[in-house]
């Protein structure tokens, strides 16, 4: 088994893990940051990116490789594995992976980031970034005027659904049960709204478009029977997917899978920190994911000297 030591090991190379290695860095940690599959994270699958501060467009792959250059310039060292485990020896933490290499490290900062759910159909990651989906916050100005479909009837559906209602030409929203479980507040909202439509007991079975989504088959859960509705995006909204297993051992984790943290992004675990889309929060997105890198980073950093 190879080992090896820093001061700080951080899981995960989105946009919280990088900045934490940049603030790491210029506070004089030696570094080392773990990613499993694709340096950059989540915001890689990201044609355009409109609203993080400093350029006005850019595509996320171009983002995640300014991020990336800042990191690796300032000294931080990344290698391609999936943290499996952590465990907590106290003034050391080591840090178990899927290759041959155990790291040893004096703080942890777990930013692996979330998924979002997927439908499931073939040519879904395809057309995602092309009509289709899983952030209104991201893309739902792309789609001003148009037609629109959202995926889902709980609560992040519906908040959806009333913000696409006041930009968009038509909103449809599809709904695999009988009735809707979001918020009844939310429900009155949409009722108000006249280019909001539902469609209840039905699931998205087929995706259509050469290049861009053009419509989407529906297929009626109770009959079988399919419909086609023509729609420029679909948004999809029935979950997001937080990968924090390997981490339950060293940290709270909620009942949606979250690990529970604040802003200060301290876990509860002496010397493990949590930052980006991963903990417990109100907004996921790139600005927040930075912030959160820069505060975990610096708690990390604290915490270190506190016991040199
Ligand atoms: P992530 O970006 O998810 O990065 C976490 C990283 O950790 C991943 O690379 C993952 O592979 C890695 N990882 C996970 N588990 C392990 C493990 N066990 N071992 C090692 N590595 C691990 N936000 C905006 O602000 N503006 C936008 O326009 C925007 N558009 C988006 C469009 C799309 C299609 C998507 C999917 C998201 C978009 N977002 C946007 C959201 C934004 O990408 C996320 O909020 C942000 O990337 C979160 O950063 P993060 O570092 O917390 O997590």
């Amino acid at each position: 088994m190879n080992k090896r030591y820093y001061d700080i090991v951080i899981c995960g190379a989105g946009p919280a893990g990088l900045t934490a290695a940049i603030y790491a860095r210029r506070a004089g940690k030696s570094v080392m940051i773990l990613e499993k599959s694709t340096f950059g994270g989540q915001i890689t699958h990201s044609p355009k990116v409109e609203n993080y501060p400093g350029f006005a467009e850019i595509s996320g792959n171009e983002l995640a490789d300014i991020f990336m250059d800042q990191a690796i310039s300032c000294g931080a060292e990344l290698d391609v594995d999936e943290v499996l485990d952590i465990i907590d020896t106290g003034a050391r933490k080591i840090v178990v992976t899927a290759s041959e290499t155990e790291y040893s490290a004096g703080a942890v900062i777990i930013a692996a980031g979330a998924k979002h759910r997927q439908l499931g159909l073939k040519r879904e990651d395809e057309l995602t970034g092309h009509g289709v989906s899983y952030c209104v916050l991201c893309d739902g100005a792309f789609f001003k005027g148009k037609d629109v479909a959202v995926i889902g009837g709980g609560n992040s559906a519906l908040q959806d659904a009333v913000q696409l209602s006041e930009i968009c030409n038509k909103v449809t929203v599809v709904q695999n049960l009988g009735f809707l479980t979001g918020e009844n507040s939310l429900i009155e909202i949409l009722k108000t709204k006249n280019n909001v439509e539902f469609i209840f007991n039905n699931v998205v079975s087929g995706l259509e478009g050469d290049t861009d989504l053009t419509a989407i088959t529906l297929q009626d859960t109770t009959t079988g029977n399919q419909m086609r509705l023509p729609v420029h995006g679909i948004f999809v909204a029935i979950g997001q997917e937080p990968e924090n297993t390997p981490f339950a051992g060293v940290t709270r984790i909620d009942d949606r899978g979250y690990i529970e943290a604040g802003e200060d992004c301290l876990t509860g675990t002496v010397g493990i920190y949590v930052a980006g889309d991963c903990r417990t929060k109100q907004v996921r997105q790139v600005t927040t994911a930075t912030g959160d890198g820069a505060s975990a980073a610096l708690a990390a950093c604290r915490y270190l000297d506190s016991i040199k």
